[in-house]
């Protein structure tokens, strides 16, 4: 197991990139801290596979370093780092049987035969083909293919990260949530640094610690499922994290007020002149309906989704969503809205400002 650390990091797949632009990842610094379970959490094309691979080996990053306990092995072939990686589509060898297939890993570093049957008895369980360990991968379905390729990745207990991109994409929906519970335990059981890659917000907040988000080739933010839904420090991990995401308004602000259109909304803190875009952005679940005092606010529809409603609304022109208990009354006009003022979050550029207490 290894702390791992990104020294300044950058990758393009340009020979001769000019701009920002045409970095897939742009430079980035920052720990992987020895045992942790990370999600690395963005949409298709963000970059999570660009520094998948260059942490595990498969790609050289065109800038900075990579480091593992603190010793520089950016230039070590992937078999040096001692790393297991899963990918998004099965890798097995078709004329092994599963049982082969999952005790290659080990074979290959000459464990003890008892000791390898141990642990491969132990990972068939964990994937669930207990049943099938003598079966030739050739003629198994892509579910199954996978499941070995996992297998594959958890058999070893001496790695040190496991690093999986995307494993459960081509795995039926119910057999996701299972193998996902036996990563957290496998987790549990080694304390193995792991990075799991997802664009899937649900399977990034019930597998990991620490949830990085990425857009557009950046860390946008680094923090437990908690922080990411109560202080998005960038408007992107605002509205993909939650579900509907945080609503975001163009306003302007002036002192402890956020002015959106001629509505006025009072702040926990005060700000300063601030520079380029500024926005706010507030969670659905922070705004309340109520009968008295807050801002109008238009009722466009309501989704009832079982332990809650969701509100469309116009608010000052903008498309907002509120959510409301399953109790709250919903005025088919004259409906008014207040907002927490301490949940209300001021952005300038994307980037979320910290005022100063009122
Ligand atoms: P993700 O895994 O988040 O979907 P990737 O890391 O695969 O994103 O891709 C990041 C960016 O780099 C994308 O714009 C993609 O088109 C580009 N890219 C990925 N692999 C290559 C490659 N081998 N050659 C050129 N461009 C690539
Ligand atoms: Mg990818």
């Amino acid at each position: 197991m290894a702390k791992i650390t990104l020294d300044n990091l950058a990758h393009s797949y340009l020979p001769n990139p000019k701009s920002e632009d045409d970095f897939a990842l742009k430079q980035m610094t920052h720990d992987w801290a020895d045992g942790e379970a990370y999600a690395l959490l963005g949409s298709s094309g963000c970059g999570k596979s660009t520094l998948l691979n260059i942490i595990s080996g498969l790609l050289i990053p065109s800038q900075g370093r990579i480091l593992f306990d603190g010793v520089d092995v950016t230039d070590q072939p992937t078999a040096a780092r001692n790393i297991a990686q899963v990918f998004q589509f099965p890798v097995v060898y078709d004329t092994m049987t599963v049982k082969e297939n999952l005790a290659f890993p080990l074979k290959n570093r000459g464990l003890p035969a008892d000791e390898i049957a141990r642990r491969v008895q132990k990972v068939g369980a964990m994937i669930g083909m207990e049943a099938e360990l003598n079966r030739k991968a050739r003629g198994l379905t892509a579910d199954a293919k996978q499941k070995i390729s996992l297998g594959r990745g958890m058999v070893r207990e001496d790695v040190n990260a496991l690093l999986f991109d995307e494993p459960l994409t081509v795995i039926d929906p119910h057999m996701k949530w299972e193998l996902r519970t036996q990563l957290k335990k496998l987790h549990h059981d080694f304390g193995h640094t792991m990075i799991y890659v997802t664009h899937d917000q649900t399977e990034a907040l019930t597998f990991a610690d620490k949830v990085v988000v990425m857009y557009d080739g950046r860390v946008v933010q680094i923090g437990t499922p908690e922080e990411l839904f109560e202080t998005p420090e960038h408007t992107f991990v605002g509205y993909f994290i939650g579900s509907p995401g945080m609503n975001v308004l163009p306003a302007r602000i002036e002192g402890d007020r956020a002015m959106v259109g001629d509505g006025s909304i009072p702040l926990a803190r005060g700000y300063g002149a601030l520079k380029g875009k500024v926005e706010i952005g507030v969670r659905p679940e922070y705004g309340r309906l109520v009968t008295q005092g807050g801002l109008p606010v238009t009722v466009n529809r309501v989704e009832d989704v079982g332990r809650h409603k969701i509100i469309r609304a116009t608010f000052f022109g903008h498309d907002i969503n509120l959510v409301a208990g399953e109790d709250q009354q919903v005025p088919a006009d004259g409906a008014r809205v207040e907002f927490e003022p301490e949940r209300v979050n001021v952005y300038s550029d994307d980037w979320r400002v910290v005022g100063q207490a009122a």
